[in-house]
């Protein structure tokens, strides 16, 4: 089996395969590491990941390089409203993210380098662009990227530079770089401000930083070469970070530098936005406070097409958890306690569960998928029951169940280990109807289930997402 993609590029579906030694090497576009990473975000990791296992199981290898953002304007502005170093802030929040990644069964990416680490590249990349005419540096001691100077530039996002050409007002009006030649010109470095505090780096042109996107295109040519199989990000990123990531790579290597581009679509919450203005923008740490599990929030990331937004909301987490505890009671029936989460994908081909892995060759048709693993349970479940069984099939059955699990990355939490996961289903499922009863004004009604939740154990309390359960004391 091999896997189809919607190639952002070429704007349709094409086979993924590897360049080089059946390694298929790829790129995504990491973190910023100012504030904890939000569920939406990790949409964009998870279908990155799932992508690595699909890749995986069908025998191919990966070098999987995932960049950590440590200077821009978000880092460097936190550092130093905090009184930080730079370094001491940005660790702070890269480890919580790894800590989340790690939680959400996201595979550590092979490498995962720093931006601040790999300055003297950066410097030395945009000092090829202006050997080649194709930056300048400004009066403040920026350097720009000269769009104009790039032919190809728009060939990504579908642009025609020509309509993009602003007028001499729009120019005025617009832009506060008045240093640039152009509107669409991109900073590859950018000279020190004295809000930028103490965080600055010499270079040929004055002390100051690199900018984002320069970033990403000298990491990733460090560590895949300048032409490589794939690159990813969030379809925000679409525009301009990976326009512009092509127009420096390309430029200053004259080669071409990526064949598939992935992008995902984003999540929203109750069909809005996620933002911090809405208060809709949720973490992973919010969600296990509601009871639920990092593989029950991962199952619910990955039922939508990636290339669709994807609606959020607390009902699907119960689904989640439904779906999972299928799974589990499968496995209990088949004499595992529990599955193992280092099950191989190698040989699911052979098993009940090889239609989960044709789904997502697919373009990633992760709801498809979902569903070839329900009717694979539904078969299971009664085979099962009608004792057609033998005992001698049982290993090989778990063996399966658990190679399922490890391709689409979700495993049932064993809940004697998890105090945030034990909200029995009765009681998520009165919450439910009381949420319900409560959005329709049912007040009586929804004083009578608080009372009926409160009389097995359970508190419920309104907040800004429906509902948090807490066990009572004593
Ligand atoms: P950032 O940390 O802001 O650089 O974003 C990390 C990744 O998350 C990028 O690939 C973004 O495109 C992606 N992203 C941001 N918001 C969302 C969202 N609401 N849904 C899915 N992906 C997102
Ligand atoms: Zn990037």
């Amino acid at each position: 089996m091999q896997l189809k993609l919607f190639n952002s590029m070429s704007r349709q579906e094409e086979p993924v395969f590897a360049d080089k030694d059946e390694t298929l090497r790829f790129y995504c576009c990491g973190p910023t590491v100012y504030a904890p990473a939000h569920i939406g975000n990790f949409r964009t990791f998870l279908l990155q990941d799932l992508f690595r296992r699909v890749i995986e199981a069908t025998g191919l290898q990966t070098c999987h390089v995932r960049n950590v953002t440590d200077v821009d304007d978000k880092t460097i502005r936190g550092a130093n409203e905090n009184g930080e170093s730079l370094s001491d802030f940005t660790a702070y929040w890269r480890a919580k993210f790894e800590a989340d990644a790690s939680e959400l069964n996201c595979l550590p990416p092979h490498h995962a380098p720093s931006a601040v680490a790999h300055i003297p590249e950066q410097i030395a990349l945009t000092e090829k662009l202006i050997s080649k005419g194709l930056a300048y540096v400004a009066d403040d001691h920026s350097v720009y990227y000269r769009i104009s100077a790039f032919p190809d530039y728009g060939k990504l996002a579908g642009l025609n530079m020509e309509e993009m050409r602003p007028n001499a007002d729009q120019r005025l009006n617009t832009s506060d770089e008045y240093d640039k030649e152009s509107l669409n010109d991109f900073a590859l470095w950018k000279a020190w401000k004295p809000e930028d505090g103490d965080f600055k780096w010499e270079s040929p042109w004055g002390p100051g930083r690199p900018g984002w996107h320069l970033e990403c295109s000298t990491m990733s040519m460090i560590y895949l070469g300048e032409s490589f199989d794939l690159h990813s990000g969030g379809v925000d990123l679409k525009f301009p970070h990976h326009e512009n990531e092509i127009a420096q790579s390309e430029g200053a290597t004259g080669k071409p530098f990526v064949r598939h581009w992935f992008h995902i679509n984003h999540l929203r919450v109750e069909n809005q936005k996620m933002s911090k203005s809405l208060g809709n923008l949720y973490t992973l740490a919010e969600i296990k406070e509601w009871g639920f599990t990092p593989s029950e929030l991962r199952y619910v990331l990955l039922s939508g097409h990636y290339r669709q937004p994807l609606n959020f909301s607390r009902e699907s987490l119960t689904a989640a958890h439904s779906a999972l505890q299928r799974i589990q009671k499968a496995a209990q029936n088949l004499g595992a306690e529990s599955l193992s989460k280092s099950g191989s994908t190698t040989s699911i081909q052979s098993t009940r569960y090889s239609g989960v892995l044709q789904a997502l060759c697919e373009d990633l048709n992760t709801p498809n998928a979902l569903g070839k693993l329900h009717t694979a349970l539904g078969n299971l479940e009664k085979e099962i029951k009608s004792n057609t069984l033998s005992e001698e099939d049982k290993p090989a059955e778990i063996a399966a169940l658990e190679s399922v699990c490890a391709l689409l990355g979700v495993w049932p939490e064993n809940k004697d280990n998890d105090a945030s996961a034990t909200v029995p289903d009765k009681i998520l499922q009165l919450a439910e109807e009381r949420l319900a009863a409560k959005t329709a004004k049912d007040w009586q009604k929804a004083d009578a289930l608080r009372d009926q939740i409160a009389a097995q154990g359970w508190q419920v309390k309104d907040s800004k997402h429906g509902y948090d359960l807490e066990k009572e004391k004593g």
